[in-house]
Formats: C-alpha cells, sequence, structure tokens
C-alpha cells in the first residue's frame, strides 16, 4: 500500500517536475498541449499502477490530472485527455469498463464548466476549490459504487476511508506545489519589470533633467536675440521657428520621459476627475482624425494623491493605443469607464480593435517593443511605471481581431 503511494505519488509529480525543468522559464512560450500530454502520460500510469486493497477493491488517482486539467484548460484541453482515458480504459477492459467510461464522461461535463470561475479566484482559492470538487468527485463515484453493490458495510466503509484520504490529499499537495510554481513565476516576472522600470526611470530622469536645461538655456537666449532691433523681418521669422521647434522639444522630453520620480510640486490629492477630463479632450481631435467615437462615463469619489502630470500622460497613452487599434476599425468605439470598486479607483479602458496575442500581451510594456512604423514602445513602458509608483495593478484582457480591455484598479 505505502509502495503504490509512493508510486503513484511519483506519477503525479512527474508533469510538475519536467514543468519546472523545461518549460518554467519560458511560462508565456509554452504549449499547453504539452502539459495536456504530461498529464496523459501521468492519467495511464495511474490506472495502470492502482491501489489494490486487501479487500479486493482497486482504484486509482487518475481523476486527480483529469480534474486538474479540467479546471486549468477547460473543454479544450480536458476533451484528448478524456479520450485517451477511454481508449486505454477499453483496451485495459474487464469489469466496470461501461461504469468509468459514465462516470468520466459525467466529470468531462461538469467540471469545466467551473473553468472560468475557477480561473478567476486567487491562489488559495482555487486550492480549496480543487480540493472540494476532488472531495466531491469521489463521493460520488463511491456512491455509484456503493448502489451498483448494494452494500455498505464495513469493508466499503474502509475502501471510501481510503479512496477519499488518499485522493484528497493528493489533490491537496498536487494543488500547492502548482499554486506555489505560479505564484513564483508571477513574482519574478513582477521583480523584473520592476527592475526594468527604475532602470529606464532614473535614465529618464537624468536625461530630461540634462536635456531640459540647455534647451532653457538656448530658447532665452533666442528671446533676447528676437528682441533685436537690427533684424530683418525674415531673420525673426527664423527665430520664431526655432523657438517653436525648441518648445516641440522641450515638450517631448516632458511627455516621454515624464516617468521619472513623481514631482512633489505635481503631487495633488483628488479623485481624479480633472485628469481624466483634460484628458478627454486632449484625445479628442486625434480621436475624431482616426473616426473613432469616445464613449466616457466617470463615477468616483475616492480620493488618492498622485502626479497629476503623470497620471494624464498615462490615460493619454492608454487612450492613444485604443485609437491607433482601431484605425482600420469600422465604427470604432474607445469606452473609457472610471469607476469606484471596494476603496479602489478602476479604469476601465476598452476598444474594439485589433487586439493583442498572448504573446504580445507578455511582452507589453518592455522598453522599445512596439508593432508600429513609428512606435516608440514607451508609452506602455510609462504606464506600467506610472501605475506601480501609485501601487496599483493591470490586468490586460485582448482577443486577436476583437479588441483588448485595460482594466486598472488603483488602491486608495
Ligand atoms: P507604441 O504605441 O509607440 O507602439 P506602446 O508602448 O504604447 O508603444 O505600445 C506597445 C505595443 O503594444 C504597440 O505597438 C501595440 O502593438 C501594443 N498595444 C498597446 N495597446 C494596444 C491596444 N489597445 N490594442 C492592440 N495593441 C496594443
Ligand atoms: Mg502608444
Amino acid at each position: 500500500m505505502f509502495e503504490t503511494l509512493l508510486l503513484n505519488f511519483m506519477f503525479i509529480l512527474f508533469p510538475i517536475l519536467i514543468f519546472l525543468i523545461f518549460f518554467e522559464n519560458r511560462a508565456y512560450a509554452y504549449n499547453s498541449k504539452i502539459l495536456v500530454l504530461l498529464s496523459a502520460v501521468t492519467m495511464c500510469l495511474c490506472i495502470a499502477k492502482p491501489f489494490k486493497l486487501d479487500i479486493g477493491f482497486i482504484f486509482d488517482l487518475r481523476y486527480v490530472p483529469f480534474i486538474i486539467v479540467a479546471l486549468f484548460g477547460g473543454y479544450k484541453n480536458v476533451l484528448p485527455l478524456y479520450i485517451i482515458l477511454n481508449i486505454y480504459r477499453f483496451y485495459v477492459g474487464g469489469e466496470g469498463t461501461l461504469q468509468s467510461f459514465i462516470f468520466a464522461t459525467i466529470i468531462l461535463i461538469l467540471v469545466p464548466l467551473y473553468s472560468k470561475k475557477f480561473l478567476k479566484l486567487d491562489s488559495k482559492g482555487r486550492v480549496i476549490a480543487a480540493t472540494v470538487i476532488s472531495f466531491l468527485t469521489m463521493g460520488f463515484y463511491l456512491s455509484i459504487l456503493s448502489f451498483a453493490q448494494g452494500t455498505s458495510n464495513r469493508e466499503f466503509w474502509i475502501l471510501t476511508l481510503n479512496a477519499f484520504t488518499t485522493h484528497v490529499g493528493v489533490m491537496i499537495i498536487n494543488m500547492i506545489l502548482i499554486e506555489k510554481i505560479i505564484t513564483n513565476i508571477k513574482n519574478r516576472d513582477r521583480i523584473m519589470q520592476s527592475e526594468r522600470l527604475n532602470v529606464v526611470s532614473e535614465l529618464a530622469a537624468s536625461v530630461s533633467h540634462e536635456i531640459r536645461n540647455p534647451l532653457t538655456v538656448t530658447s532665452g537666449f533666442l528671446q533676447l536675440l528676437n528682441k533685436s532691433k537690427t533684424m530683418t523681418q525674415e531673420e525673426k521669422g527664423f527665430i520664431e521657428l526655432s523657438l517653436q521647434e525648441l518648445q516641440r522639444a522641450e515638450k517631448i522630453v516632458s511627455d516621454y520621459l515624464s516617468f521619472a520620480k513623481p514631482q512633489s510640486d505635481n503631487m495633488v490629492y483628488s479623485n481624479m476627475e480633472a485628469e481624466s477630463e483634460y484628458t478627454k479632450n486632449i484625445i479628442m481631435p486625434f480621436a475624431t482624425m482616426h473616426k473613432v467615437e469616445v464613449q466616457f462615463s466617470f463615477n468616483n469619489s475616492l480620493n488618492k494623491s498622485y502626479d497629476r502630470n503623470q497620471i494624464q500622460q498615462c490615460l493619454i497613452n492608454l487612450y492613444k493605443n485604443g485609437i491607433e487599434a482601431m484605425k482600420d476599425t469600422e465604427g470604432g468605439t474607445l469606452f473609457i469607464d472610471i469607476f469606484e470598486k471596494k476603496q479602489n479607483i478602476m479604469i476601465s479602458i476598452k476598444d474594439n480593435g485589433v487586439g493583442m496575442t498572448k504573446d504580445e500581451i507578455s511582452r507589453l510594456g518592455k522598453p522599445y517593443y512596439s508593432t508600429k512604423a513609428e512606435g516608440t514602445g514607451l508609452g506602455m513602458l510609462m504606464v506600467y511605471s506610472t501605475i506601480d509608483k501609485v501601487k496599483g495593478s493591470i490586468e490586460v484582457d485582448s482577443e486577436k481581431g476583437k479588441g483588448t480591455t485595460f482594466l486598472i484598479t488603483i488602491p486608495t
């Protein structure tokens, strides 16, 4: 019994180990097919080496990988597993083949129904949910068994206890390991992103400072020169032009390099109403130019302290990206929705533009990542940096060809 338990435990650990060794550092690039395949191997191994109780009953842990794949992967991923399970079960044959088939079908239909909700839970919630589901599954399985046998004697209760504890116990351990891996990957990504932002932030601060000074000095002298009486009208025109260009350069410096540290004279404690109104008005001409409609709603009474310029720039960057994503779409609409939810300021920016693949989403916010011919790839970097500074988080929901939603949560 103990050997079988160890052996089965090793089967269950097998996909986790393979994932950790080969795919962990490319978590975004891995193919879910590989995980499904590994789970299929685990499942078959579990069926091949079942627990044989002295009283003659047999049970195995095939439903542990099955349920986990059903919960994380939904119908699409668990279907191949279901097919493999049944082919293998038919191949083994013997008593209970039909029951196994019916039972697997019921799980196939019921468990993935819950997948979407499951994925929205937090780490702890997922462990608990998976445990409860494995508990219910085993309960269901054993009630069918007792019904079919027509008995519920002492032996049956021993079996029940054994099957329950093993199944549920292995499920808990397995889920804790999986969640731990997911948390580690997420933490590492967050640290890397934060590190990256720090470097850029510092660089931006010094560069923008260094460039702004000469710009100010030059523009000052040009203004003085402009007052000279000996200059011709044409020469004055040149100076006007130079001044305009200098102003533009200054604007670019402050726009693109504004992800420097928050500046104390820009800090406000407010509900973002002024900023969102201001940025909406700024973006309107740009939207009209690209034939995009803007639907705006503001409903927030929570206050937060933030750098006014940075928040404005951050919103503009997001709006611009949304509009740019829709410039080839007929009837594009940008939905901007700012509201409050449980002491959080929520900013939702939704477009029905080109959308992004998972891979593209994971590249967002990396310096100079841009798919546009004239893009800088600094916009999203600035967005992430600003939201990071107010301790907020950004959730990206996007589908290629359908559109993108950015949901920003800022705790107050
Ligand atoms: P840029 O806009 O200069 O390209 P950003 O940092 O603002 O740089 O955006 C980086 C990339 O992210 C864009 O080139 C685009 O591919 C992608 N992106 C950002 N927002 C969206 C969106 N709303 N819809 C589709 N793709 C987007
Ligand atoms: Mg942009």
